[in-house]
């Protein structure tokens, strides 16, 4: 029975819980044991919280058999990636920096939830990475494959939601750190506009790139749970209201929608991956979608995207990372004078990546140490956007890889970190324009999985979840029969 309970969709699971059929309590006990049963295999989450999940299981069953007015997703389980609060439990950052920190306050998006917290996942720390290797607990393992990559930063949160041991969890997406994982795990993320869910207690990497993702098994959960996420925030004064209900009408198919279909930078791609690309574009077609080629140039190069995006994270992330001096959080560790204890603290608790960010981010905003190029990306930026509303005014969607290969073998970049850098080829460019963007399964090679990504404009998130609903249902079975079972 247990293990039955983790099958059920989110969406089953509310309502289950909501008409009193199952408790929560019953549910959250089941996830909690197969916690304990998958996670000595795939080490997705930091810290599991087994008394709080109780506690806010039983307030749920007591709220729904008083007759309460709940929220929508009250009682369901979730992960929560482990660099955003949630009052009374650590949050690490998958960093020795913050290896103690307990914050005192939950992030909007939590509340806004109102669930039920299994623990905190896994992550690179200070979500800097693409494999979830680089964490004070070690890398996460993909349950398809456990000696491959979970994908990252968000590595954790993907593999607990392909793992069964967690029915959704909570990502965070700066340049594709929910999509690429989702991808190399088999589930389903969206990155949505920038701004609809609140940034208030998620911890910064690149502040004008940050948004706040789920991470569930299909798109309609999908769907369902980022309703639950959004809402303008008074404490985060970026933060927009957003269009609205994601599930409403997701079952109108494509008919009459306008989709582009990538076709220049496909030379990076394994040649399975064009393929599985080409086959949904082929099934939207079937399904009603005019569907078409991107004209050769349309869209900016993605090379671009991908180095404007590290001059931008990086520059952002070390003006960010500079809170974390030794006195104010975390770490600290003894100095004759405040730059000895800055300099020492930062020194033995930050891992290679975040100090080559930090240094690389540095120069890039100092024109006197000869760098200062920063506006000079924003420019390049801005006409990024462009090139891509462009494309908006004739297509609705653009169809393209998420990853550009299979899910790779845990430590083949730990001699050549930058290389890495190139597994957000396809993903940042939705960050840099603000643009919503999914990631469904597309089926896979050897086993192993590939995903399709749907970019809209911005708001358009209604628009992605009606396409990726019908274009999943029309390649589960490709999805059934070429990707293999998880293995725990
Ligand atoms: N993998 C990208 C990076 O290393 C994206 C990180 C993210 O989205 N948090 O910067």
């Amino acid at each position: 029975m247990n293990n039955d309970i983790t099958l059920l969709s989110v969406r089953s699971l509310a309502e289950e819980i909501n008409k009193r059929n199952i408790s929560s309590r019953e549910v959250t006990e089941a996830y909690i044991s197969r916690i304990s049963q998958t996670e000595s295999q795939v080490n997705g989450y930091i810290t599991v919280t087994p008394t709080l999940a109780m506690e806010q299981a039983d307030e749920a069953d007591r709220a729904f058999s008083a007759g309460e007015t709940c929220r929508p997703l009250s009682g369901v389980p979730y992960a929560v990636k482990d660099n955003v609060a949630v009052s009374g439990v650590k949050m690490t950052c998958a960093s020795e920096m913050l290896r103690d920190f307990v914050p005192t306050y939950t992030a909007t998006v939590c509340e806004n939830v109102g669930g039920v917290v299994l623990g905190k996942t896994n992550l690179d720390e200070f979500a800097m990475g693409s494999a979830c290797e680089r964490s004070i607990i070690g890398a996460t393992h993909n349950p398809i494959d456990l000696s491959r990559s979970a994908g990252g930063s968000s590595g954790g949160s993907a593999a607990v939601v392909a793992a069964k041991s967690a029915p959704w969890a909570i990502a965070t997406d700066t340049g594709g750190s929910a999509r690429q994982p989702a991808a190399f795990c088999g589930v389903v993320s969206m990155k949505p506009t920038y701004g609809i869910v609140s940034r208030y207690g998620v911890t910064e990497l690149a502040s004008s790139l940050d948004t706040v993702c789920p991470i569930t098994r299909d798109v309609y959960d999908n769907a369902l749970v980022l309703e639950s996420m959004t809402g303008r925030d008074s404490r985060d004064m970026t933060s927009v209201e957003s269009s609205g209900r994601f599930t409403e009408g997701i079952e109108r198919g494509v008919r009459g929608l306008r989709i582009g279909m990538l076709g220049d930078s496909l030379d990076m791609c394994e040649d399975e991956a064009v393929v599985r690309l080409f086959r949904a574009g082929e099934m939207l077609g079937k399904l009603g979608a005019e569907i078409d080629s991107l004209a050769p140039g349309a869209m900016p190069p993605l090379d671009v995207a991908l180095s404007s995006y590290f001059v931008i994270a990086s520059a952002e992330c070390s003006s960010n990372m500079a809170r974390y001096d030794g006195i104010r959080y975390g770490y600290s560790a003894y100095g004759e004078n405040y730059m000895e204890i800055m300099k020492h603290s930062r020194e033995r608790s930050l891992g290679d990546e975040v100090k080559r960010r930090m240094l690389s981010g540095a120069y890039a905003l100092s024109r006197s140490l000869g760098g200062g190029h920063y506006l000079d990306i924003k420019d390049v930026q801005t006409n990024i956007c462009r090139a891509v509303s462009q494309i908006f005014e004739k297509y609705d969607i653009i169809l393209m890889p998420t990853a550009a290969g299979v899910p790779f073998k845990l430590g083949d970049y730990s001699s050549n970190p930058t290389a890495l850098y190139a597994s957000d080829s396809f993903t940042t460019i939705a960050n840099l324009t603000g643009c919503p963007a999914i990631t469904i399964p597309s089926g896979g090679w050897e086993g192993l999985p590939y995903g399709v990504m749907l970019m809209g404009k911005k708001h358009s998130e209604s628009v992605l979840y009606r396409a990726a609903y019908a274009l999943e249902d029309s390649l589960s079975e490709y999805v059934k029969t070429e990707v293999r079972r998880c293995e725990v």
